[in-house]
């Protein structure tokens, strides 16, 4: 799939975040830095930053998603059902691969 379009998938699934933090106290990054950026809802929000053009996160974004160990704890909270696995952790890390 081109990077554009995992690109597009990514946002249209991280703008549905409202930053409740229902996903961060279960989320075992979190439990494990008690960093707000090392939760599920710092992926979502820098996902959507790096997916708006914001590239300098890209970096610290990709150390995210790596970490994650996609337990899905943080989609069982979340109100509005976002696909954090699917639809953002796993496409980002083909694109990690592909830029790689
Ligand atoms: S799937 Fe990833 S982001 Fe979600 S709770 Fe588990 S480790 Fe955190
Ligand atoms: S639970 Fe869902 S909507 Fe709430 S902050 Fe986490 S990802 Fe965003």
């Amino acid at each position: 799939m081109p990077s554009d379009v995992l690109l597009e998938q990514v946002q249209n699934e991280a703008i549905r975040c409202v930053n409740c933090g229902m996903c961060k106290a279960i989320c075992p990054l979190f439990l494990a830095s008690r960093e707000d950026l090392y939760s599920a809802r710092g992926i979502v929000f820098y996902a959507y930053l790096y997916s708006i053009g914001k590239r300098e996160v890209l970096q610290k974004l990709l150390e995210l998603v790596r970490m994650c160990i996609m337990c899905r704890c943080c989609e069982v909270r979340c109100p509005p059902r976002i696909k954090i696995v699917d639809k953002i952790v796993r496409p980002l890390r083909k694109l990690a691969y592909q830029k790689q």
